[in-house]
């Protein structure tokens, strides 16, 4: 039974376009290539819900998602096609954008694939008539500007970059709006960009110079490009998208991360963690457990550098470890995580790497980007300013980007989207909980109609409720992820508390007939806790209230003040019904916030203890 049931939720995942859900479905775009026999005893990746199958309720990550669906339905039309209409000699009515994205600006165009992505599955979320009709109308639009001499990639500083976000949206307009145009479409977009690719993986030059000759690619990041030729393989059958997704595979990065090498220091943070997703993909697809062994090592290495909130990266770069960098960095670098690309690219690798080990500290550390970093974002302005670098100095404050449009303005609204995705993934025996959103969860529990129900304050309650809903009564395990920090959790099903211990760093599984009105209850209890910015910085440390990072405001007293003891900052006290906490010594008071509750005030991540 429930075999055939995890049959048809396959097939309906794969018609909605859900790619790379499983082993034995890839081995059709594996081909030839040498493929080292997949593990017997490893269960097949779990199962990404489609995104109408979740449903937010009110709350931060439902108005992210909103604001961004709003913004790119009200962005102008002639504007966005005008960078591939001017470099194709076409008449180019309208205005410019600005910023970044314009015809001979910094990286024209980057941004657009991103966005019809990002409409597409907002349209796949909501199903909605305008969102899919500007999909439509945008792919049509930017079909008509591809010639087959690829003009817009002429004297284009980046064409691997610019022509894997265009595959992306194209491939998420026929995955999600069902444009079926955009096969066609794809397919001579791809033939036009391939002259100006370049040879193969090449990393991202971090000495070209603006003016620099960059025709030979000094600045283009393709080792992020797989990833996408992944599924637009599996989406056409087109062989040339196999043959670009194996040409780019970042081998250099991979198998020496696969090795066991530290390669992170002194590289670009964002694109390394991007590829990254592309070698989970690569397993995936290609059956080959080296490139799951460097998706693997490589997040190993970057949490290991991780900020307290989960971001990484200051300056963009990652650092050598034993070197105190993180902690030096608080001094006076202000750009300490490319927040909204970071976070999409933290939370799809987060994802792969969850999916096929189902270890919830994949879950634990999207959760912390989740709360302290990609929730806090300013919301991008209409004129297209947008928050970009997390500051995570001793008097830091939240910003825009100097100029418009940047890359972030791309990756947000496809991360909001996506949260959608990292909630729950299923398998053929239940369900997984991953992360504790006000949401409704639709899904088959083999011949059942399934749902669940999320109802919670948490991370500012330590409580979650979830109510059950089943056309028939079912047998399965509900599964919840169980923080590692959450010491001391429970688990109640109908008023009764669970017996057996819940296990912090472990999904707790609740396997029993579920009847329509069960409810279950989970507490986290959110202790507060210290995590030193790095071991060359024990006294610089950062204060955790479960997953959120307490920050305080330096709106009432002077950023540098005398060192508090550990145990005064510990016993922070959250003032009654409010989303702020207080720290009292001596006569000093201090307020905290998470990142998501601070809009203009200064405020330091990390503080001095003694
Ligand atoms: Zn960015």
């Amino acid at each position: 039974m429930i075999r055939s049931g995890f049959k048809r939720d396959r097939r309906e995942i794969l018609k909605a376009g859900a790619l790379l859900v499983g082993g034995g479905a890839l081995g059709a775009i594996g081909g030839a290539r040498a493929r080292s026999a997949p593990a017997a005893e490893s269960p097949a990746p779990l199962i990404e819900l489609g995104y109408s199958q979740v449903q937010f309720e009110s709350g931060p990550a439902e108005r992210q998602a909103r604001e961004n669906r709003q913004l790119l339905l009200d962005l102008d039309e002639d504007a966005l096609l005008r960078p591939f209409r001017q470099r194709a000699g076409l008449p180019a009515p309208g205005g410019d954008l600005g910023g970044w994205y314009d015809t001979y600006a910094f990286a024209p165009g980057a941004t657009f694939g991103q966005w019809i992505c990002a409409l597409a599955r907002y349209h796949a979320i909501g199903g909605d008539e305008p969102t899919r009709a500007k999909v439509q109308r945008l792919v049509a639009a930017f079909a008509a500007t591809i010639d087959s001499d690829g003009k817009f990639y002429r004297d284009n500083r980046f064409p691997a970059y610019i022509y894997d976000k265009l595959a992306g949206g194209l491939i998420d307009a026929k995955r999600y709006a069902g444009d079926d145009r955009a096969i066609a479409t794809l397919s001579r977009a791809t033939r036009a960009a391939i002259p100006y690719l370049p040879p193969h993986a090449v990393p991202r030059n971090e000495h070209a110079q603006p003016g620099e000759d960059f025709s030979r690619h000094a600045w283009d990041e393709s080792y992020t490009l797989p990833e996408n030729q992944f599924f637009a393989a599996q989406l056409t059958s087109d062989p040339v998208h196999l043959d670009l997704a194996r040409r780019f595979l970042y081998d250099d990065f991979f198998l020496a991360l696969a090795r066991g090498e530290n390669v992170l220091p002194g590289k670009h943070a964002y694109s390394h963690v991007n590829a990254l997703s592309s070698a989970a993909c690569a397993h995936l697809a290609l059956g080959q457990s080296t490139y799951f062994d460097a998706a693997q090592r490589g997040f190993d290495l970057i949490d290991a550098q991780s900020f307290a909130t989960g971001g990484w990266g200051p300056d963009e770069h990652f650092v050598a470890p034993g070197s105190g960098a993180l902690g030096a960095s608080l001094i006076d670098q202000h750009k300490s995580f490319e927040t909204p690309c970071g976070a999409y690219a933290h939370f799809k690798l987060t994802r792969y790497l969850l999916r096929i080990t189902r270890d919830p500290r994949y879950g634990d550390s999207m959760e912390r980007v989740l709360y302290n970093c990609a929730l806090g974002a300013t919301p991008i302005q209409p004129d297209g300013r947008a928050f970009y670098y997390s500051d995570y100095t001793r008097a830091a404050h939240k910003t825009f980007h100097p100029d418009r449009w940047p890359c972030c303005s791309g990756t947000l609204p496809m991360l909001a989207a996506d949260y959608h995705v990292s909630a729950c993934f299923t398998d053929p025996h239940g369900i997984y909980v991953n992360l504790y959103i006000p949401a409704r969860i639709n899904w088959h529990q083999d011949t059942a109609i399934a749902r669940v129900s999320i109802a919670t304050e948490y991370p500012y309650d330590s409580t979650v409720t979830l109510s059950l809903e089943l056309s028939q009564p079912r047998t399965f395990a509900l599964r919840l992820r169980i923080p590692a920090w959450a010491t001391g959790a429970s688990v109640a099903v109908n008023g009764k508390r669970s017996a057996a211990p819940i296990v912090p760093g472990t999904f707790a599984a609740i396997e029993r007939e579920w009847r329509s009105g069960d409810r279950v209850e989970l507490d986290l209890p959110l202790r507060q806790r210290l995590k030193p910015v790095d071991a060359e910085h024990p006294n610089t440390v950062a204060l955790l209230a479960g997953p959120l990072v307490l920050m305080r405001i330096l709106d009432e007293e002077p950023a540098s003040t005398p060192p508090l003891p550990r145990r005064a900052l510990l016993a922070a006290e959250r003032a009654l019904g409010k989303r702020q906490w207080t720290v009292s010594h001596d006569s000093r008071k201090s307020q905290l916030r998470a990142f998501a509750d601070i809009d203009a005030q200064r405020y330091s991540v990390y503080q001095d203890v003694v």
